[in-house]
């Protein structure tokens, strides 16, 4: 049941209804973005929206906030547990298996645009439901497949004109040091449980990494006197991590070293990395992403190493707004098409669908005043009006007006389709 008052039913806590014109913002901002995803050779995959609950415990992880607190988990009517998809990876596994798409190819270089849903508690740029782009890079072992992935997140907000962002780095270590740090974190901090939250002193038990991300005072200065997962690293991660940083540099890109930066989901393995708006406040991450090498083996697939992020789109538009970047306007009206009275009316309805076969246009449905309707032509900021009055109408000549300069022209109706087109540069 819908939460009413008054009488009326409202929409759901932390969900939005995008209207124009910052819908037009979406599109653009999707646009843009396909665009880069092109250029880095990305193809798009689309999946459900919902996925069976398990997905997400054995991926997402069983001791993460996302699968503990947040999902959306419900009963469908054949009594499957199913759950509104709280992030994008998993199902992106999931097809990689199912699908065999392993066998068409060595490398995917898969991308989402669509979006999750997660019960946490909605505050400015944090919503149930929101938008993510997600990138994934499977099949690639190496250093320069984190490094790619990085700079396509860079890419993707340079191509949006934001430019006040920091890209923040760390390793997360694999499966054979990872455990070492665990144990080395529950070391340190069973001396500090009272010191921790409720949420860290969870994760103690669970996965005492995530104390290092809590936000809370306390346990950020616990955390500062827990040494860094760097100094437990194996070898092998060591040297990824030094190389990764190595690409980094190579192609130009900036970023900052944050031991604290462990993501909080539990398949991620080595490179992981974050990218922090400069003006946005608490809920700063853009997106955020890194090596997973053991997802796909985990849903029982191949071993096969992969990269990749999430960012979150919402966000991004709140950072185009702070860096006040001047979004392209909508496609604007091109013709408006008016009757001087009842008469033209039928003829003006006419014109207007067949130009739509090659224009932008506009006529009126309200049988207003030519005055009312100039009016209306003015506010959607037309370039041209098609005037059509008594003469107009026996002659078949129409009136066009520039609605800039304000000049009017006469038009035979053979010849109004070209004019357009020459006038509109088309
Ligand atoms: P995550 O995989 O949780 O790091 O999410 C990736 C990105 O999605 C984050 O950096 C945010 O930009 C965005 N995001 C995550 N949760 C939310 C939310 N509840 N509302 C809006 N954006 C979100």
């Amino acid at each position: 049941m819908g939460k009413k008052e008054k009488g009326r039913i409202q929409s759901i806590r932390g969900t939005r209804d995008i209207l124009p014109p910052e819908s037009d913002r979406w599109l653009w901002l999707e646009e843009r973005c396909r665009c880069v995803l092109g250029r880095f050779g990305y193809s798009e995959i689309r999946g459900p929206l919902f996925e069976h609950t398990e997905l997400f415990q054995k991926g997402t992880g069983e001791g993460t906030d996302i699968v503990l607190k947040q999902m959306y988990t419900f009963q469908d009517r054949a009594g499957r547990s199913l759950t509104l998809r709280p992030e994008g990876t998993p199902s992106v596994a999931r097809a990689v298996i199912e699908r065999g798409l392993l066998k068409r190819a060595k490398v995917l270089k898969l991308y989402y645009i669509g979006p999750m849903f997660r019960y946490d508690r909605p505050q400015a740029g944090r919503y149930r439901q929101f938008d993510q782009l997600g990138a994934e890079l499977v099949g690639v072992p190496g250093v320069e497949g984190d490094a790619e992935s990085v700079h396509l997140h860079v890419m993707l907000l340079r191509e949006l004109g934001l430019s006040q962002f920091t890209v923040k780095v760390n390793s997360v270590g694999c499966s054979k040091c990872r455990p070492t740090y665990s144990r080395l974190m529950r070391e340190r901090l069973s001396d500090e449980l009272e010191n921790l939250c409720e949420d860290c002193r969870e994760r103690f038990e669970r996965n005492p990494l995530r104390v290092l991300d809590c936000k809370v005072k306390g346990c950020k200065e616990v955390a500062q006197g827990v040494p860094p997962i760097l100094e437990s690293l194996c070898d092998e991660c060591r040297s990824q991590f030094e190389e990764f940083k190595a690409r980094l540099g190579l192609i130009g890109l900036s970023f900052q070293e944050d031991p604290g930066l462990v993501r909080g989901l539990d398949y991620y393995t080595k490179a992981a990395f974050e990218i922090h708006h400069d003006l946005l406040g608490a809920q700063s991450a853009l997106g955020g992403g890194g090596r997973y090498d053991g997802l796909i083996e985990l849903y029982g697939g191949p071993p096969t190493p992969a990269v990749g992020f999430a960012a979150g789109l919402d966000r991004i538009l709140l950072s185009v707004e702070k860096e006040e970047v001047a979004v392209p306007p909508a496609l604007p009206v091109e013709v408006y098409v008016a009757s001087v009275s009842q008469a033209g009316r039928e003829k003006c309805f006419v014109l207007a669908s067949s130009l739509r076969e090659k224009f932008r246009v506009e006529v009126d449905l309200l049988g207003r005043s030519l005055q009312a309707q100039m009016k209306a032509a003015n506010s959607v900021a037309t370039r041209f009006s098609v005037i059509i009055g008594e003469e107009e109408l026996s002659s078949g000549i129409y009136t066009v007006r520039d609605m800039e300069s304000g000049e009017q022209e006469k038009v035979p109706e053979q010849d109004l389709r070209e004019y357009l087109r020459r006038r509109l540069g088309l």
